[in-house]
């Protein structure tokens, strides 16, 4: 092992990562440079959409790479205005701006919503109302905006302009957006860090409509949820509830670090020549690959495939709730985000998964993410229930008396 103990890595110690160093992937499967294979359910939080080493993914990007990497924003560049044309006709949106990451969609959201005002004689109407369990990113913006504690504490004073509303309450959701100083309504149309947790319909039909009567501007955080991963190019399609502005980054790079703020012509109107900027932002390694992603996702049928797969995957996780009720509380979520609510530590159930060969990200509210590449097929979906059964299984409090 050449592994370096955390205490003498030169490294921020900000993350307790677990022990393994994958040297190749493919697929589904990622292995280690002693030849462990395991299969990857945790995508890179939801970012390898389209698994590891995709030969389309790998073509755009070598091809790309020979020709040029980088002009910056001051030139035109083609592959942006392809990648916007397609993410607008597939999509609510008129207008879009590329970034490196999620939390940069969200910080180019946020000032777009705040420059409609502005430009709209509404200069007051700055502030934000998000929900409690939301996550938008670790920017100082995104930090204020998502509202948690743990990821505000000891970093100054939390940007000003951002109000957190318990989620699902509807009488303070009603109070709030009267306020005179709201310039937008910020959510998650499935909390994913939040543990899966859906926005019930009712209620993001409740917010569109309370944007309509005070002219605040809706705005979906769909960096987890987009580009396939619930089995819709948008989550926001599943409910038929279209935003003004929306956040998208993660699975939309299959792995090449992007992000893109789109917007109604309407509501982007403020964003005019100096307003914002990126340097590194839309460049042409990421516009390769970001229409190369796309040339898969949106190829016909294929997104219906995601949503035959997935509830094939889902009917086949039903019963380990039956089998194992001490171990696992519920299966949640839509599509390809799939949640375990476990009655255990959903730590302990990620050690155990990995343990038998699987690996899977832990979300809020004790629950154990499954994010699998959305070319998955029926084969290894059947491959992966049986490593969660075993790995439940292990977890069991009547096994455990048995083995004991
Ligand atoms: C991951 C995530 C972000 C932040 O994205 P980064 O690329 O890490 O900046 C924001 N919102 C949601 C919903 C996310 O899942």
């Amino acid at each position: 092992m050449n592994q370096q103990p955390q205490d003498t890595s030169p490294l921020y110690q900000t993350y307790a990562r677990a022990p393994l160093a994958f040297e190749r992937g493919d697929g589904i499967w990622l292995e280690t440079r002693d030849g462990r294979r395991f299969m990857d359910l945790a995508g890179g939080i939801a970012v390898n959409s389209l698994g590891h080493a995709h030969p389309h993914l790998v073509a755009a990007l070598t091809e790309q790479a020979q020709k040029l990497w980088h002009t910056s924003n001051l030139f035109e560049i083609p592959g942006q205005t392809r990648l916007a044309e397609r993410l607008t006709a597939n999509s609510f949106a008129d207008r879009a701006f590329f970034t490196n990451s999620g939390a940069e969609a969200l910080e180019c959201a946020i000032k777009t919503a705040r420059r409609y005002q502005y430009v709209s004689g509404h200069p007051e109407r700055y502030r934000i109302l998000t929900f409690e369990g939301a996550f938008h990113g670790r920017t100082l913006a995104t930090i204020a905006a998502g509202g948690q504690a743990k990821y505000l504490e000891g970093f100054g004073p939390k940007v000003e302009g951002f109000d957190q509303l318990v989620f699902g309450d509807e009488a303070a959701l009603r109070e709030a957006a009267a306020g005179p100083e709201v310039a937008a309504i910020l959510i998650e149309p499935i909390q994913g860090e939040g543990g899966i947790r859906t926005v019930p319909v009712a209620f993001l039909s409740l917010i569109r409509e309370l944007c309509r009567e005070h002219g605040l501007l809706l705005i979906y955080d769909e960096v987890q949820t987009g580009i396939g991963r619930t089995g819709r190019f948008y989550a926001y399609e599943n409910s038929g509830i279209a935003p003004d502005i929306l956040a998208s980054a993660k699975g939309i790079g299959g792995g090449f670090p992007m992000g893109v703020c789109l917007a109604t012509e309407e509501a982007a109107r403020g964003m005019t020549p100096g307003t914002h900027g990126t340097t590194y932002g839309g460049n042409p390694l990421a516009m390769a690959v970001g229409n190369a992603v796309l040339d898969v996702v949106l190829e016909e049928g294929f997104l219906e495939e995601v949503r035959r797969k997935a509830l094939f995957f889902k009917q086949s996780l039903a019963s380990l709730t039956d089998r194992y009720p001490d171990v696992v509380e519920a299966i949640r979520g839509e599509g390809l985000l799939i949640g375990l609510k476990m009655r255990v530590a959903n730590t302990d159930m990620v050690a155990a998964l990995r343990e038998a060969g699987v690996l899977a990200a832990p979300a809020g509210d004790n629950v154990v993410r499954l994010l699998p590449p959305l070319t998955i097929t029926e084969e290894e979906i059947r491959a992966a229930i049986e490593r969660i059964e075993a790995a439940a299984a292990g977890l069991s409090a009547p096994a455990q008396r048995a083995s004991a």
